[in-house]
């Protein structure tokens, strides 16, 4: 196969991400039944690897893979980690957290919707007296980087509060895990998730959660609630055969390991320095055309940018989109439901090249629309 034939696209939308050529062809491999030993020992390395990457002692901690996209990992931990006769606290501030709601909502489980506005971080006071007045409440769940709008969660303060009120703190890392470094411990979580088309610039369709073994454990005499989705059930079986109880992603599970040897070459933190990098480039565009962001700048995590719709008559999302599709450059609409705003990402196998390439062509867009330059806000 001829590498060089991949059309390399830019991918600045919250994931799935720009990979390498060399991820990409990994998954291109001789037929293999996966209840053959030879993928078993894959797997165990892989999962190895996923508690590495939150630099876990994987003797207290495991990571337990799935087959799905990364919301599957919330319905995982809510569902699988409650006590019977208790309650979940949902520390809610964007589109992420909100999404664990309604997970609360379609099984029927207990839960307080904490909410505070999109654009603030959570007041950690009223965090507090909600577990003080609530003391049935055994797991608090947020959100690290709310991909809709890019605000980065205080988690190690909100996991010390759930951890005072003897809580189980999960946390939906799913858009910073392998970007921004993470320590599992000193970060107080003890249950994070992401997607393999996420941080780890692999394919869709491989999802796995990364969280302490002794709480997987007691989980086992908790009311199971999903059959496909048990957290225990599926770690039990992972334990006693080394194979996921069903079917895996094969060809993505050879992606993602790929994907991990890249992450090690490259490693941490010469991985979150580019990243960084491109975010800065992402906001010196912006900057210059004169757009604006919805969060302020010291709480942005430093992969999603949140921009505010420019008032002009012309400006038109879905147009801007199509001219900078046509050239190989994806930009997202956003995530909130009172402004209108779109969004571009640092995730993926991108460097600051790459945005200006973007920004180039973002700008042939504004002209090809007749939006002004620099842009206008009332
Ligand atoms: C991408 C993402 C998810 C998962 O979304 P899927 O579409 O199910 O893959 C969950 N949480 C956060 C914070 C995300 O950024």
């Amino acid at each position: 196969m001829n590498k060089t034939s991949i059309k390399r696209n830019i991918l600045l939308n919250p994931g799935p991400s720009t990979t390498t050529d060399s991820v990409k062809l990994a998954q291109v491999v001789p037929d293999i039944c996966p209840r053959e030993k030879e993928f078993a020992g894959l797997m165990k390395g892989l999962r190895d690897d996923l508690v590495k990457i939150v630099h876990g002692d994987t003797d207290k901690f495991t990571s337990v893979l799935f087959c799905g996209s990364g919301t599957l990992n919330i319905d995982v931990c809510i569902n699988s980690l409650l006590p019977a006769d208790s309650k979940v606290l949902v520390v809610n501030n964007g589109a992420y957290s909100t999404r664990a709601v309604e997970i609360c909502e379609y099984y029927g489980l207990p839960h307080i919707d904490l909410r505070f506005p999109v654009d603030e971080l959570p007041d950690l006071e009223a965090v507090e007296k909600t577990l003080r007045d609530n003391p049935d409440i055994a797991l608090v769940h947020t959100t690290h980087n709310e991909t809709g709008t890019g605000i980065l969660n205080p988690i190690r303060e909100i996991g010390a509060l759930a951890h005072k009120y003897n809580a189980v703190f999960t946390v939906d890392t799913t858009s910073t895990y392998a970007m921004i470094p993470i320590d599992i411990e000193k970060e107080n979580i003890d249950f994070c998730m992401a997607s393999a088309q996420k941080g780890l610039m692999a394919m869709t369709g491989l999802s796995f959660v990364v969280g302490r073994r002794d709480i997987i454990e007691r989980s086992a005499s908790y009311p199971k609630r999903s059959y496909y989705c048990n957290l225990f059930l599926q770690y039990d079986y992972f334990e006693k055969t080394g194979e996921m109880h069903f079917t895996p992603p094969v060809q993505t599970i050879y992606a993602a390991i790929q994907a991990l040897k890249e992450y090690w070459q490259e490693g941490e933190t010469a991985k979150w320095e580019r990243h960084k990098r491109v975010f800065e480039a992402i906001h010196k565009g912006l900057d210059e055309l004169g757009f604006k962001d919805v969060i302020k700048r010291e709480w942005q995590c430093g992969l999603v940018v949140s921009v505010k719709y420019p008032d002009d008559p012309n400006w038109d999302f879905e147009k801007v989109h199509d001219y900078c599709y046509d050239r190989g450059f994806t930009i997202y609409p956003g995530k909130i439901s009172t402004t209108s705003t779109f969004r571009l990402c640092a995730l993926g196998a991108i460097d600051t090249d790459d945005i200006v390439s973007f920004f180039s062509v973002f700008k042939g867009a504004l002209k090809a629309n007749g939006i002004r330059i620099p842009v206008k806000y009332e």
